[in-house]
């Protein structure tokens, strides 16, 4: 089988619940996403999605990620792609870096090997474990009062996990955690995330305040030393995510002790073939795992499933239903959370059937 044609789609994804905000001010209303579709000459097709979280997360935005896809197609046309491991290289090899511009290229490939094989995603990934995995609710960063209510009324539809976006004024994030800590019951997790937002003595303040509260401090300092000095002094559950976006950030990271949780975000890594590195990874260091992407829609969404119902349940802390957040749908039969779970699609690759109309015609073509 031979990859013919890559063709990329520009789609927006507007938020259900208005603008997302998170630390340092930033914030999206409508998600630039990027599906890109692969032809093969076997008349098999596969998808795969990118979703940046804005252009200020992590080193990627979505002109970005179109751009690397015009670069790198061309020098795909040819491959095997079901070959994973030599797409892979090819890839590294033409374009150094930029590993969310690979992500969707190397999905779409795994959806193209299901289909082939006759397997969905999630078994070429080792297998599903159960009927469905859990998730979290991000709760954008808001007044103390309001993030509250958002945890309730997210409680009321099943989530038993939450992810607070904080990372603001420490006095302001304290309350944050306090307020929404009381509307908690034992069962639920509580995760506070500074996306990078905080300097040290931000983050020992708001830690050693909420000392006798259960949650969970994820990524508060922009660097990896920053982040390890506020974890050697804390003795809250600790999470980095920004800071691992590699296998090599991953096994520092393990060596020093440096996190009870990583987050594994698909596209931060290169796609799903190096994101299943790091899972594997994990599961022999004993780390547990958020397994989701930046954003995304229902392909996204998708590919998330797929990598986090084949990850050992006890090593998955959390996953992510991203396209229950956006307006806009890519597929007809998507992945859909019951109660705070989900479970990923059993029919063949991805198990997705691209909604007629949905992309529109695509931005660039490769073949
Ligand atoms: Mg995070």
């Amino acid at each position: 089988m031979k990859i013919s044609r890559i063709s990329a789609y520009r789609v927006d994804l507007p938020l259900k619940e208005g603008p997302y905000n998170w630390s340092g001010g930033n914030t999206v209303s409508v998600f630039d996403s990027t599906i890109v579709r692969i032809d093969t000459d076997s008349g098999l097709s596969g998808y795969g999605e990118v979703c940046p979280l804005g252009p200020a997360y992590l080193p990627a935005y979505a002109e970005g990620a179109r751009a690397g896809i015009a670069e790198l197609g061309p020098q795909l046309l040819g491959l095997d792609p079901t070959c994973l491991g030599v797409l892979n290289r090819v890839m590294d090899a033409h374009l150094k870096g930029h590993p969310y511009v690979k992500a969707p290229i190397d999905i779409a490939c795994w959806d193209i090997l299901g289909q082939a094989a006759g397997l969905s995603v999630c078994e070429l990934l080792g297998g599903r474990w159960g009927p469905d995995f859990v998730l979290y609710r991000a709760i954008s960063q808001q007044s103390p009062h309001a993030m509250a209510e958002s945890v309730a009324k997210h409680m009321d539809s099943g989530y038993t996990r939450f992810q607070l976006k904080v990372g603001g004024d420490p006095a302001e994030d304290i309350e944050r955690i306090r307020l929404v800590a009381d509307v908690l019951a034992p069962e639920h997790r509580l995760v506070a995330d500074a996306n990078t937002g905080w300097l040290m003595h931000d983050a020992m303040r708001v830690v050693n305040s909420v000392g006798d509260v259960d949650v969970y401090i994820e990524q508060p300092c922009l660097s990896y030393g920053e982040c390890l000095s506020v974890r050697r002094h804390t003795r809250h559950p600790f999470v980095l995510d920004e800071s691992i976006d590699s296998i090599d950030a991953l096994l520092r990271a393990s060596a020093d002790r440096a996190m009870d949780v990583v987050n594994l975000k698909i596209s931060k890594l290169g796609g799903l073939t190096k994101a299943r590195q790091a899972r594997d990874l994990c599961v022999e260091l004993g780390i547990a795992m958020t397994i989701e992407d930046t954003w995304g829609g229902d392909h996204a969404t998708a590919a998330i499933a797929h990598l986090a119902h084949s990850t050992p349940p006890q090593f998955l802390f959390t996953s992510t239903d991203f396209n229950s957040y956006v307006t806009v749908s890519t597929a007809e039969d998507p992945p859909q959370r019951r109660g705070g779970r989900l479970s990923a699609p059993t029919s063949p690759g991805l198990g997705l059937r691209p909604l007629p109309g949905a992309l529109g015609d695509p931005v660039l073509v490769a073949g």
